[in-house]
């Protein structure tokens, strides 16, 4: 994946045994949005449920401490997790995560920036993958990315068949979108007249509140990431506020995009807390209201079943 680089690569995963959930206990809002990692993993357990919708532990910078990062989201109140793909060739070692963490499902497919990984025969092994295993909930990362490169043509190329699988499967898809909201929509209104739109979630949302609307008008959910603790990121707040409730989600995208104040540093699935805490202030509802709302639309949208909601 292009985006990436340094040490955030794919692949080695290490076994070790599940360990169980932890029981649920009144957390303040003061314990979620506490500054530090020591704030989600000091206070009492949490009596919210959150679903991280999206996050990649798969890279290797979760190597070293894994049980960590999982001891610290499940502290953190976060009873399911959905992996995203970003090209085949990872779908085994995400296999084995879901294996070591029951509230782990995942998705399969290639991501823009991926595109070198499509070959003829990937579809069909996306297909495989997806009816092999019960916990694959999404196709994706899929989508478009102009930002980072500008063969849309190829691009468009990978998606469609994606896209097709999925209302073939009929399940959601995992759409990246970044500079290029006009050319998806583009897609979407020529897809819709021969119902070729699957049901699906905008992950790390960053565009504008019309662009939003456009993409909720096509049945789509709207998922918020780290960049919505962003001082700046004015659009992002206003969808945050306008966005109706039956149809967000939260995530982390981990490893990228850590919330404020851990902005730069590795994102990690606990921090979803931080993420619903500031769409709970964008909103003007409380952190409960926001982790019971998002995570019912997870469910719904990905049919999850799960741990401890
Ligand atoms: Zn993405
Ligand atoms: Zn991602």
């Amino acid at each position: 994946m292009a985006l990436l680089s340094g040490d955030i690569t794919s692949g080695n995963i290490t076994m070790v045994s599940p360990f169980p959930l932890p029981p649920a206990a009144p957390m303040s809002m003061a314990t979620a949005t506490g500054d530090g990692a020591e704030g989600l993993i000091d206070g009492p357990p949490p009596a919210i449920a959150l679903v991280d919708s999206h996050c990649h532990i798969v890279f290797r910078n979760f190597d070293a401490d894994l049980d960590e990062v999982a001891a610290r989201w499940r502290e953190a109140g976060v009873s399911a997790l959905v992996h995203a793909c970003v090209e085949p060739a990872e779908i085994p070692a995400i296999r084995a995560l879901a294996d070591r963490f029951p509230e782990l499902s995942y998705a399969v497919g290639v991501h823009p920036l991926d595109t070198q990984h499509w070959q003829e025969h990937t579809a069909r092994d996306l297909r495989i993958a997806a009816q092999a295993d019960s916990r694959v909930v999404a196709i994706g990362e899929l989508g478009l990315d102009l930002y980072r490169e500008t063969n849309l043509e190829r691009q468009l190329a990978v998606l469609e068949p994606q896209l097709d699988l999925a209302v073939e499967l009929d399940l959601p898809v995992i759409i990246h979108c970044r500079d290029a909201a006009a050319a998806m929509l583009e897609l979407f209104v020529s897809r819709a007249r021969q119902g070729g739109i699957p049901r699906g979630v905008m992950h790390c949302w960053g565009g504008t509140p019309a662009e939003m609307e456009a993409f909720l008008a096509h049945g789509l959910y709207i998922s918020f990431s780290g960049t919505v603790t962003f001082p700046k990121a004015e659009a992002t707040h206003q969808c945050a506020r306008q966005v109706p409730p039956h149809r967000y989600l939260v995530e982390t995208d981990c490893p990228f995009l850590a919330p404020v104040p851990r902005r730069g540093k590795r994102n990690e699935p606990a921090f979803v807390a931080t993420v619903a805490a500031r769409v709970a202030e964008l909103r003007g509802e409380t952190l409960e209201q926001v982790a019971s709302t998002s995570t019912e639309n997870a469910a719904r949208l990905f049919n999850l079943s799960l741990h401890s909601v």
